[in-house]
This record gives C-alpha cells, sequence and structure tokens, in this order.
C-alpha cells in the first residue's frame, strides 16, 4: 500500500511501527493531528486478517480521535495504536512492557489507554515502562472506570437533542429506548428515572434488563423490536452500525442519541435520518465522557471537574444543532466542521472562544 497517500487522504502526521523481536509481535501507532496538544487514543489489540486491515483501521481510528477531542474542546490531538495479535492467546508482561517503552520513546507525542482487547491491567504494565498512559485504577491516582462520566455525557447531548427536536426542557414523560443496559446504559437508565422518563430496554445479558426493570422501573422490549418502538428517543449503548439499511425505515423515534460508537453504518444514513426528520446526535460528540474523564488524568484526576466538562457536552451539541439548521447540513457535518474550525484557530494561533466560553476551569 501507498503509505503517504494514505496519510494525505486522511491528513495524518505520522506513522511509527512497532516490532517486539522474541514474540514476532507487530504494532503500529498513528498520530492524526497534533495541533491542539499530544496525541491521545487507545491501543487495541485485534487478530488483523492482514497488515494493511491493521494500518486501515488505526490511521480511522486516530482520525476519529482528533475530531472527538476537538470538538469536545480538550487540548489534546488525535491518535491510535493497534497491536496485530490475539488479545486470548498472544498477550505477555513483555509485550505490554516493550510497548510501553516504545510509548515512551515518542516522548509524549502520543498518550495510551486501553481499548477493544486490552484491560486495565494490561495497561498497569505498560504504566511501568511509560509515563505516557492514561485509564489508570482510582487506586493509582487515575479515574477508573470512564463509564459514569460517559452516561453524563449522553445524558446532556440527549437532553439537548430532545429540547432541539421536541421543544421540551423537561424529561418527564418521554419515552427513551435503551439498547444495551451494560457500564453506560445502565448509569444512562439512572439519570432519566430519576428525570421521569419512561425507559424500555433490550439486552443480551438478561439480568442487566431485570436490574433496570427493578430499579428503573423500565420495560423489557425484544433485541429487534426495539428499533420500531415508538419512543421519543432512541439510545444505542451496545453496539455499532445499528442504523443501517435494515433499520432505517423501522424507526418510529425523533431523537437518536446514545453512548455507542460508530452509530451509523455509512455517512449517507445521517442524511437519510435527515430525510425522515430524526434528529441525530452526532455519537463521537455524545459519548466524548470517556475521552474527556481520560484527559482529566493528565492535571490530576478531579471528578467533579469530569463531570462538569461531560455536562458541557449539551451546550456543544446545541451549537451542532444551530450550525446544521443554518447551514442546511446533517448534524454529523456540522459537527466535522466545528471540530476542524477549532483545530485551524489553533493552527493559526487564534484565540479559541467558543469553548472557551463553555468549559469551566479553563
Ligand atoms: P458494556 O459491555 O458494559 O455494555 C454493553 C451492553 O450491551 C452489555 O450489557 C451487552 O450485554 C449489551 N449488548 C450486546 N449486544 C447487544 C445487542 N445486540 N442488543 C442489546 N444489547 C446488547 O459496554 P459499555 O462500556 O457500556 O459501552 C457501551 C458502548 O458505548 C460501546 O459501544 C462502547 O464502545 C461505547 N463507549 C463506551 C464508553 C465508556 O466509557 N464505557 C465511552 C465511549 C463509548
Amino acid at each position: 500500500m501507498d503509505l503517504f497517500a494514505e496519510m494525505q487522504a486522511r491528513g495524518h502526521e505520522q506513522i511509527d511501527f512497532f516490532y517486539e523481536p522474541e514474540f514476532g509481535i507487530k504494532g503500529v501507532v498513528a498520530i492524526h493531528n497534533t495541533a491542539l496538544g499530544p496525541a491521545l487514543g487507545g491501543c487495541r489489540m485485534w487478530n488483523y486478517q492482514s497488515e494493511k486491515d491493521a494500518v486501515i483501521d488505526v490511521l480511522r481510528l486516530s482520525r476519529g480521535m482528533t475530531y472527538k477531542a476537538a470538538v469536545s474542546g480538550l487540548d489534546l490531538g488525535g491518535g491510535k495504536a493497534v497491536i496485530i495479535g490475539d488479545p486470548k492467546t498472544d498477550k505477555s508482561e513483555a509485550l505490554w512492557r516493550a510497548f510501553g517503552r516504545f510509548v515512551q520513546g515518542m516522548g509524549g507525542r502520543y498518550i495510551t489507554a486501553e481499548d477493544v482487547g486490552t484491560s486495565v491491567e494490561d495497561i498497569a504494565i505498560v504504566r511501568r515502562e511509560t509515563r505516557y498512559v492514561v485509564g489508570i485504577a482510582q487506586d493509582q491516582g487515575g479515574g477508573g472506570d470512564p463509564s459514569r462520566v460517559t452516561a453524563r455525557g449522553v445524558f446532556a447531548g440527549l437532553r439537548a437533542a430532545v429540547e432541539a427536536r421536541l421543544g421540551r426542557k423537561d424529561l418527564e414523560g418521554l419515552k427513551v429506548a435503551i439498547q444495551g443496559v451494560g457500564h453506560v446504559g445502565m448509569y444512562l437508565a439512572r439519570l432519566l428515572h430519576r428525570n421521569g422518563a419512561r425507559l424500555f430496554v433490550s439486552d443480551i445479558d438478561s439480568s442487566r434488563v431485570s436490574e433496570a426493570i427493578e430499579k428503573y422501573a423500565a420495560q423489557a422490549v425484544g433485541l429487534d423490536e426495539i428499533y420500531g418502538l415508538d419512543v421519543d428517543v432512541f439510545a444505542p449503548c451496545a453496539l455499532g452500525a445499528v442504523v443501517n439499511d435494515d433499520t432505517i425505515d423501522r424507526f418510529r423515534c425523533t431523537v437518536i442519541a446514545g453512548g455507542a460508537n460508530n452509530v451509523l453504518y455509512n455517512p449517507r444514513h445521517g442524511e437519510e435520518l435527515v430525510k425522515r426528520n430524526i434528529l441525530y446526535a452526532p455519537d463521537y460528540v455524545v459519548n466524548a465522557g470517556g475521552v474527556i474523564n481520560v484527559y482529566q488524568e493528565l492535571n490530576g484526576y478531579n471528578e467533579e471537574e469530569a463531570l462538569r466538562k461531560a455536562d458541557a457536552i449539551y451546550h456543544t451539541l446545541r451549537e451542532i444543532f444551530d450550525l446544521s439548521k443554518k447551514e442546511n447540513i446533517a448534524p454529523y457535518q456540522a459537527s466535522d466542521r466545528l471540530a476542524e474550525a477549532r483545530i485551524r484557530r489553533a493552527k493559526d494561533g487564534r484565540k479559541d472562544r467558543l469553548h472557551n466560553l463553555y468549559l469551566p476551569g479553563r
């Protein structure tokens, strides 16, 4: 593959290849953009079919991190690492130490964290070799599980979308379908229940559904049934790509806002939702609480501050919806534009007025 052409197409600054000779483990780190700060993004371990697949994935994911950090007002750039290997059989202390030394060698241009296929325990080993790592346990001075902060951000984004589409600030009696009541979904259920919303939940794990019924008076719905429910909001909190050719005509909700990553199977589904008059709150804006939480670790973790920043997702979303209306573009395009504008301002050295207004403590 033509690496420079791939970098050019997506605007990447740097790709680093990593090889651990004793175990033959291969990895790639991509730095997309550092105009706003060091490139931060998790390390994914996956059994990629080919080296090319791994490179394409790391380029795609690192670019996504640039946009997420920028639109969230964080002083961070976008990066990502992938390790080619089976997370079930190929992990070892030596591997994580070698990866840690490699990250340390990058001198802080890239900061790593947990991701698909890596665990808190793996990251704890990486941390023995580098200080450029976040997402560490609370008893070691980190922020621990980010799900509570993520759910708080999803709640803020959902409120902004409901206000923009339904013209109401209160959530009393609002019907919300939550797909997946795992870490994020369950915290979200709690916040919505406290604010008077009526909940419908689905999960492949029936114990999670039972918990939501018991604690938050939720109603159980089928795994497939959830797409066609007559509700105000559909909140995907399990899987990506749930807005696709098979589901798009089934939605009867007016708002889609949830914690899952990559909700749209394809960007064109964002435009399809506009045509169907469904307001889609872009996933990477709504679920930025996770990166907001680890960002806080860089200056000494403070949960209150992380929650305040997650609450500010409300304002970011309002701005995105306003721009989308004004420019007659889909919300996901409006959020990309806001992110790009912020990066451009940083490059030009102009004052970043937008996010200084909204983010507390900055
Ligand atoms: P989780 O694994 O704790 O929860 C996911 C839940 O979805 C589980 O209870 C699982 O049983 C359920 N599920 C799986 N397949 C399902 C299906 N087909 N239908 C219904 N339910 C199904 O994960 P999480 O940490 O809560 O994350 C949820 C989503 O949010 C993921 O897409 C994740 O990438 C994204 N996300 C999470 C965070 C975070 O802070 N945890 C941050 C950003 C994005």
